[in-house]
């Protein structure tokens, strides 16, 4: 029985609200505090039964998340802000001794930087005071370091090629929008690719790395190298990697607005004066698009994400694909949003009630390929992101 502040009220704070609230065994009592309290509001009512408590939070102001969090006194605070307020959350989180997590890696506001290093400092901060911070507990990150982790653990001796292939085939039917919030994924996908191969990165240009792989129940679809924050603690925890790499797809059409957005300025995160108030290009951009939020209801098809390895069982070489497919029109039936909402929320609740039944507990920082895989992979599926894995399949890569 415990208490959970969940701070951030967007697509993927609806789904953990609704998901924590589905489980009264674990989540005891839940707040949702956010910037905009009308939205927290909104869904503690799409809850009902009085489950949900709600609050204004400036997450960028520590002492108001201190005065937020002594009064309301959680175990543990959920982070599904933006990644700018991770440090000010985790800066609250020491100082009012309560423990932390959250989906994506934090990011300074004006530089497209995407790093550990800031949180990893709190290291000893956390331990020192015997509080848990889990990082990155959503798909992926999230799930797709726990299916690394279990890989490692049950299937491979050493595991030396990793690629992580995020597929999303849905059709939201809108010409351009982004499925997570606007800002965030536009500086994720327009910055230089990047992977990890014989003990250092390589640099790729933006989408330079282009194959089309099959996904599950879906087919062929054209998929890119691009950066992302996960591959830096997966092969700091699996040394024996020799290359990792993350692949996401994208369609031509969005590709296409995505090079226009660039090359006329609105991608850019440098700020501009407009009739003498200072704008950044990307920030205003994004009040033109689509809300992640609304894409739920017309959403048709699925996202298909997963780890393909190869490595060496016992003196054999052998491949291991495991992999969730999820239908946007099931995650809207469910929970009023989208299937990227969705496979974020879902993880998050459930990183979150490893933390408070005992199985992730331990003092300092951690990733979340550092604590045991099982006992999530055993109720994952559970809660609405099952799980399927081949062995010694053709990889394709
Ligand atoms: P949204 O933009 O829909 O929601 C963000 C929420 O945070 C909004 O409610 C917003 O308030 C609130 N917020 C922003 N700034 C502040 C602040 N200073 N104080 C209080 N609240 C604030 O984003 P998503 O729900 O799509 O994404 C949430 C997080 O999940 C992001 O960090 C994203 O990077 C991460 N993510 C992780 C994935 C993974 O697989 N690991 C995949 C997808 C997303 P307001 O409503 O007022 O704007």
């Amino acid at each position: 029985m415990s208490k959970v502040l969940i701070i951030g009220a967007g697509g993927v704070g609806s789904v953990v609200a609704q998901k924590c609230a589905s489980v009264p065994e674990v989540f005891s009592e839940i707040m949702l505090a956010s910037r905009t309290k009308s939205k927290c509001d909104a869904i503690a009512q799409r809850v009902g039964g009085n489950r949900i408590k709600t609050a204004q939070v400036d997450a960028d102001n520590v002492q108001e998340l201190v005065k937020l969090i002594n009064s309301f006194k959680p175990e543990l605070v959920i982070n599904v802000a933006l990644p700018y307020q991770d440090l000010t959350i985790m800066d609250a989180c020491l100082e009012t001794n309560v423990n932390y997590l959250d989906t994506a890696n934090y990011e300074p506001k004006d530089e497209a930087h995407f790093e550990y290093s800031w949180q990893w400092a709190y290291q000893d901060r956390f331990k020192a005071k015997g509080l848990t911070a889990i990082l990155g507990c959503g798909f992926d990150p999230g799930v797709c370091s726990i299916y690394t982790a279990y890989a490692a653990k049950h299937h491979f001796d050493e595991m030396h090629y990793l690629d992580i292939v995020d597929c999303n085939a849905g059709d939201h039917g809108k010409a351009f929008a982004t499925n997570f919030n606007p800002e965030i994924n536009i500086r994720e996908v327009t910055q230089n690719g990047k992977y990890w191969e014989n003990g250092k990165w390589v640099e790729t240009k933006p989408h330079e790395i282009k194959l089309a792989l099959n996904y599950p129940n879906i087919g062929p679809k054209n998929s890119y190298v691009i950066y992302h924050e996960e591959l830096e603690s997966l092969v700091k925890n699996f040394p024996t990697l020799k290359r990792a790499r993350f692949w996401m797809t994208f369609g031509d059409e969005y590709l296409t607005h995505l090079r226009v957005i660039q090359n006329i300025g609105m991608a850019s995160i440098e700020p501009i004066m407009y009739k003498g108030i200072e704008i950044v290009p990307l920030q205003f951009l994004k009040e033109t698009l689509p809300n992640p939020g609304d894409l739920g209801e017309n959403y048709t098809g699925e996202t298909s994400i997963g780890c393909r390895i190869r490595g060496i069982k016992d003196g054999k070489e052998k491949t291991y694909y495991v992999w969730n497919n999820c239908k946007h029109q099931d995650a809207y039936n469910e929970t009023g949003m989208q299937g990227v909402s969705y496979t974020t929320g879902v993880p998050a609740m459930l990183g979150a009630l490893m933390f408070l039944t005992g199985k992730w507990k331990k003092p300092g920082v951690f990733n979340v390929e550092e604590f045991d895989p099982d006992p999530f992979m055993e109720l994952i599926g559970k809660y609405g992101l099952p799980w399927q894995e081949e062995i010694n399949g053709n990889l394709e890569l």
